[in-house]
């Protein structure tokens, strides 16, 4: 059975780090796995395939017109990871969500959803699950969501936000809450207040990814950490991260906060110290 998975988290907290580390570790275990970006930036993929220029579906269809085969929109990069992005239209100009539309439905129609994927991944932008955005959950395309987290309030705030979506489009999209993803910005007792936060939710922290620098060394060689040092220990993270969230079988319609249990919630953990 394919299942299909959304990442949703606020901007630049590493949901398309984390993402294309996380599918390199599923390849590796013999997964069969597709990644769509959904982010106007286009830089879901750009790891996996080792800096190889992916042209955006939207952008081809711009260019090249209607008669799109697969081949100019999916390339194929390590382990055989089906790597697509959905681009987005020039900055100031219509709605960034309907990318992601057409591409899926261009995806769809050109057969690329094939019996044998075991996964196919929606790296999603945005703080807030609206408009084009919550497409992937709306349509009950992806059934299953992560949310990448840290003990920042602004990165709780978004995932507080972004599982009331979830929650909304839940009956109708069959969509659940699989986990929070913490990717870690050392905050103190970062891990118990995740932990809680995600309690707190319904939900569960599937995976703490640790802040590391061998991250962004990987990043500048155009590589995924699996991939640019197999044998360091953010490497295994990764591959902690993929066993996790392929033996994950808790999945929930989540219930968001309040703002004041929210701040109540980052009181007691994060200021417990001071
Ligand atoms: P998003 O897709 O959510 O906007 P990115 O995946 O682009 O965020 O990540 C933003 C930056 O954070 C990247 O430059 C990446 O190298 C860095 N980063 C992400 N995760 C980690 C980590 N665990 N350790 C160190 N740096 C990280
Ligand atoms: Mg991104």
């Amino acid at each position: 059975m394919m299942r299909q998975v959304a990442i949703y988290g606020k901007g630049g907290i590493g949901k398309s780090t984390t993402t294309q580390n996380l599918t390199v570790g599923l390849g590796e275990m013999g997964k069969k796995v597709m990644i769509v970006g959904c982010d106007p930036k286009a830089d879901s993929t750009r790891l996996v395939l080792g800096g190889l220029a992916q042209k955006s579906v939207l952008d081809t269809l711009r260019e090249e017109g209607e008669e799109v085969e697969l081949d100019n929109i999916l390339k194929i990069g390590k382990f055989g990871i089906r790597c697509v992005e959905s681009g987005g239209p020039e900055p100031g100009v219509g709605c960034a969500g309907r990318g992601i539309i057409t591409s899926i439905n261009m995806l769809e129609s050109l057969g690329a959803y094939t019996e044998d994927l075991d996964y196919v991944f929606y790296d999603v932008l945005g703080d807030v699950v609206c408009g084009g955005f919550a497409m992937p959950i709306r349509e009950g395309k992806a059934k299953e969501i992560y949310i990448v987290a840290s003990g920042e309030l602004m990165a709780l705030y978004a995932a507080n936000n972004i599982s009331k979506g979830v929650q909304r489009y839940a009956n109708t999209g069959g969509c659940r809450l699989g986990g929070i993803i913490c990717n870690s910005r050392k905050v103190d007792h970062e891990r118990e207040l995740l932990e809680n936060f995600a309690q707190e939710l319904g939900s569960q922290l599937i995976y703490f990814v640790p802040r590391d620098n061998l991250v962004q060394r990987a990043e500048i060689n155009r590589k995924t950490v699996i991939d640019y040092a197999p044998e360091e220990s953010q490497a295994d993270e990764y591959r902690g991260l993929a066993r996790a969230i392929d033996g994950n079988d808790m999945f929930v319609i989540p219930k968001p906060m309040g703002q004041e249990r929210l701040e109540e919630l980052m009181m007691k953990h994060g200021f417990l110290g001071l």
